[in-house]
């Protein structure tokens, strides 16, 4: 029987609270999978409000905003990047934890009960601990998570600066809870452990006080972002700090934290945030001699070569002083508009594809995707002032307008997509 208390819409009161974790099992148990709202994207009204109000303080507070445009826009593009598989397929944290419950489960436990759900919170965030901190402890791993703590900067878009890579080695570490936690209940914890995060981005927020014991907190997750000696390897938490205190991990804040890589990528480019660390692994890896050297470059620390012990040595991450200027963009405020107005349109048809991916044939939803990378490219290069960006600029617009007439894109922001996506497979007939 269905849970009459539980709903696909999440009203103001719901979005506000699943922000942060406050909710209901009675108004979160779902029976299948299918009745999972996607909590995820229906938060983007209120990561955009948070991020308003955020500025909004630090502008009160400290006179200027909490970070730059370009980082801010460098880390939306790695979030939506992330999302984009998810126009195709489900994704492969849902796919591996279904197969799993459907062939190997042990026992079922009830999909209604206050205490699955509980279990199932408790289980999510154990699960993190250990993929989050096997991504800074495996190679190959921070070559996804890496993208994560890019930012030089420390403010709400830096939670949305997420991984594409991240997704496909997460999966293991949730994938036992598949042997006894029915895949909807896990799918309402994954989500909000993941919208928990976004909240303790931020610099606006000091101390919690007692709080700070039980819940990984602003303060404890900036320390988890610096690239001081003292946070590296510190403060994996998701939504519970407890499991750093028992597993050794925790460090409490105390000299100024500077935010971001120890070796900064000094880029907006999307693909270089992505994956510049692969290319990294692969010179590495084909530079170190013997086998188990080189098999070593994939598995052990970042931080690892020949001769080191298997996290590499601290001795090694460079120095802060605490007066590190971040990287920025020399583009002209006038282009910066002209970027900021190309996110938002962008912004716009990403919203829409989502909102609309039912009714888009697979040809519109391709090249709408290859549309946004491009978008996101171009966006890069603008922001980095590279040599082609200008040719790649003129090239975007030119694919935009070829797209719109051929109609798998609309021009502006009406809602008749579906009349379009008519005229759009009448013209591919
Ligand atoms: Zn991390
Ligand atoms: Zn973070």
């Amino acid at each position: 029987m269905k849970n009459p208390e539980a709903q696909q819409d999440v009203s103001v009161s719901q979005g506000i609270r699943m922000m942060f974790y406050v909710m209901k099992p009675s108004e979160t148990s779902f029976q299948t999978l299918e009745e999972v709202p996607d909590y995820v994207r229906k938060a983007t009204p209120f990561f955009i409000s948070l991020m308003l109000l955020e500025l909004v303080v630090s502008w009160i507070r400290k006179g200027k905003p909490s970070g730059g445009l370009d980082d801010a826009l460098a880390s939306l593009s790695a979030g939506i990047m992330s999302r984009l598989p998810r126009l195709f397929s489900r994704s492969i944290e849902l796919t591996s934890y279904v197969y799993i419950w459907e062939n190997y489960r042990l026992i079922s436990l009830p999909w209604d009960s206050p205490w699955t759900w509980y279990l199932t919170f408790l289980g999510v965030d154990f699960g993190y601990y250990w993929f989050h901190r096997m991504a800074h402890e495996v190679n190959i791993m921070w070559a996804g998570h890496q993208t994560h703590h890019s930012s030089e900067g420390y403010n709400l878009s830096t939670a949305l600066r997420q991984s594409v890579l991240q997704i496909y080695t997460s999966w293991i570490f949730y994938s036992p809870l598949a042997l006894f936690i029915p895949p909807s209940v896990y799918a309402v914890h994954l989500q909000f452990n993941l919208l928990y995060q976004f909240w303790i981005h931020t610099e606006v927020i000091d101390n919690l006080g007692p709080l700070e014991l039980i819940l990984n907190t602003p303060s404890h997750h900036r320390v988890h972002h610096g690239r001081n000696r003292y946070c590296i390897d510190r403060n994996f938490a998701g939504t519970l700090i407890i499991w750093d205190r028992i597993f050794g991990t925790f460090e409490a804040e105390n000299e100024k934290v500077v935010y971001g890589l120890t070796h900064p990528i000094n880029t907006f480019e999307p693909f270089k945030v992505q994956f510049h660390h692969l290319v990294n692994i692969w010179t590495t890896f084909w530079a170190t001699p013997g086998f188990f050297n080189k098999f070593s470059v994939i598995f052990k620390g970042p931080g690892w070569s020949p001769g080191k012990p298997r996290l590499g040595l601290i001795e090694e991450i460079p120095e802060v002083e605490g007066k590190e200027i971040p990287f920025s963009s020399s583009a002209s405020q006038l282009l910066k508009i002209y970027v900021l107005v190309q996110f938002a349109l962008m912004l716009a048809f990403y919203e829409e594809t989502f909102a609309d991916k039912a009714v888009l044939s697979q040809v519109t939803l391709l090249l709408r995707v290859c549309f946004i990378i491009l978008t996101l490219t171009s966006i890069g290069f603008l922001l980095d002032q590279r040599r082609k960006a200008a040719v790649l600029e003129t090239f975007r617009c030119l694919v935009f307008l070829m797209l719109c007439r051929s109609g798998h894109l609309k021009p502006c922001l009406s809602s008749s997509s579906f009349a379009f996506e008519c005229i759009s497979t009448e013209s591919i007939k």
